[in-house]
């Protein structure tokens, strides 16, 4: 345990505040990471569109459009660093008619103003060579060639792992329940009693940042919960170019489809606000406004190739803009209502927090002298030749055992995962890992299996290995061990 009080403490482990931790853990201060959940990006973090925006549609002069274009470059320097891939894949935005057109041409106008690479296309051959899926309905399109993707639970997952790395001390499984400030000193309390002491703290916690701001008196935003749907379709069942996007309404960027890191590719977000923080549930409407959507943009949407939908929900506020500063109490600083562009600006925020934190709290970083610049991801199975596999199955025979036949990932690399720097406690965490349950099966195959190792490995009692932690539990009671209760000792 490092000496309390940490000089800084970060609430929530979703992208922004791993991006944050990944900036602030070269220099020589002591901080730490506080999580609710079991793992990090277990909140909007792991469920967006994955897309490294352009700038554009923002508004001149916010936050967003200047931390969104800044942070889009800073993907080049960062992402092999952390050994994360990333791909310059380039977004277009659709017209369907002359109304449209305009609000493109605009966008154009404005794009060119901003000095970002952008292209209007009206060539009816052009656009079809830019992206051949796209429906005929569509007259131009506005090309912006270096908007790009990325697998966002993985850049969070490698930022926490680089920052622990270089010292990071990560609390996970700490809800924050109420922050008390004693002689400049915060102490930060959890829901279970545990207690943590820093002299900052950084409020990075998504759709609860509000909450967390109240807890010292900050009153001054909310958050609006903005859900957004989607449906995930099969690999390699659309092949395409480009992210495509209709021409954006005042609410969003619209319904999308695009291809992932993966050769999946997925039609949503659609945007309706709702109730609860908690409300990732998707509906019939919300995923037939999808497929509505998606349909408007491209020739046919392979139905009978979707595996899965799943929501996020964005920390919308009524500014429309990212909050970022210091609070009414000095060292408290609010990263919040951090919805779209958030993934894209994260490496932005982070950089802009940094100058906060010496402009405004009085910090004066140095580095470390023992700063490891570097992350490397655990070898996969996919990554290797014939020759190659066949030395690492000498050596481990686990290399040879295939747990996952969707996504290819064997019982070494889960073996290894286990074994990682944030320790593993349920499937879903070797799921944003490795990916099993991630294919067409959805972990019908290799969920058992993948159980089995942790179990082993993390000398946890199966029946006790949950989906995502607390009380998502997969196995209620083994058969024999239910029969024998129900029927005491009788012959079945
Ligand atoms: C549908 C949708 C699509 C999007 N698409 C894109 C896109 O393509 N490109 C893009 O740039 N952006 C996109 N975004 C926005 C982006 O996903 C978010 O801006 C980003 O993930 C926000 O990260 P965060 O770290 O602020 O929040 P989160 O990832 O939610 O992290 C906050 C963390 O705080 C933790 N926490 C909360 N309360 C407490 C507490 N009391 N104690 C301890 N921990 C706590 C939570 O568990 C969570 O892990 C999209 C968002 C949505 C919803």
């Amino acid at each position: 345990m490092s000496k309390q009080p940490y000089d800084i403490a970060i609430i929530g482990g979703g992208v922004i505040g791993a991006a944050i931790a990944q900036r602030l853990a070269k220099y020589q201060l002591s901080l730490v990471l506080i999580e609710k959940e079991e793992d990090v990006a277990m909140g909007t973090s792991k469920a967006n569109s994955g897309i490294i925006h352009q700038g554009y549609f923002t508004t001149k002069g916010s936050l967003k459009e200047s931390l969104s274009l800044r942070s889009n470059k800073l993907f080049d320097e960062v992402c092999p660093q952390l050994d994360v891939e990333f791909k310059r894949i380039g977004a277009i935005f659709c017209a369907t008619n002359e109304k449209e057109l305009k609000t493109l041409e605009g966008e154009f106008k404005e794009s060119r103003e901003r000095n970002v690479a952008v292209e209007l296309v009206q060539d009816r051959d052009r656009i079809q060579e830019i992206e051949p899926q796209l429906n005929d309905q569509v007259i131009a399109v506005l090309h912006f060639p270096n908007a790009g993707i990325i697998t966002p639970w993985e850049l969070t997952i490698a930022m926490v792992e680089h920052s622990i790395i270089n010292g990071l001390k990560l609390h996970l499984g700490f809800e924050v329940a109420y922050i008390k400030r004693e002689k400049q000193i915060f102490q930060i309390n959890s829901v279970k009693g545990q207690k943590i002491e820093a002299k900052t703290i950084i409020n990075a916690a998504g759709v609860y940042s509000d909450s967390i701001a109240k807890m010292i008196g900050d009153d001054s935003f909310n958050i609006i919960p903005r859900r957004g749907e989607y449906i995930m379709f099969d690999k390699n069942s659309l092949q395409l170019n480009k992210i495509i996007f209709p021409t954006p309404n005042v609410v969003s960027k619209g319904i999308v489809v695009a291809p992932t890191m993966h050769n999946n590719f997925f039609v949503g977000p659609n945007a309706n606000e709702i109730d609860s923080k908690e409300g990732i549930n998707t509906t019939t409407q919300g995923l037939n406004e999808i497929l509505q959507g998606g349909l408007k943009l491209v020739k046919k949407l392979p139905i009978r190739k979707h595996i899965t939908n799943f929501a996020g929900i964005r920390a919308s506020t009524i500014t429309h803009d990212f909050i970022i500063g210091v609070s009414k109490l000095s060292q408290f600083v609010n990263v919040a209502g951090i919805d779209s562009p958030g993934l894209t600006s994260s490496l932005g925020i982070a950089e802009y927090v940094e100058k906060i934190l010496q402009n405004d709290c009085g910090y004066k970083f140095i580095e470390k002298r023992n700063y490891i610049p570097t992350r490397k991801n655990q070898i996969r199975y996919a990554q290797l030749s014939e020759s190659e596999l066949a030395e690492k199955i000498k050596e481990n025979p686990q290399w040879g055992n295939m747990i996952c036949r969707c996504e290819l990932v064997t019982e070494a690399e889960i073996v290894e995962a286990c074994h990682g720097l944030i320790p593993i406690t349920n499937t879903d965490m070797i799921k944003r890992r490795l990916r099993p349950g991630m294919g067409r099966c959805q972990g019908g195959f290799c969920l058992p299996k993948v159980m089995k190792i942790i179990s082993r490995e993390r000398g946890v009692i199966y029946e006790q290995v949950t989906k995502t932690g607390r009380d998502s539990h997969i196995v209620f009671k083994r058969t024999k061990n239910l029969c024998s209760e129900v029927f005491q000792g009788d012959q079945l």
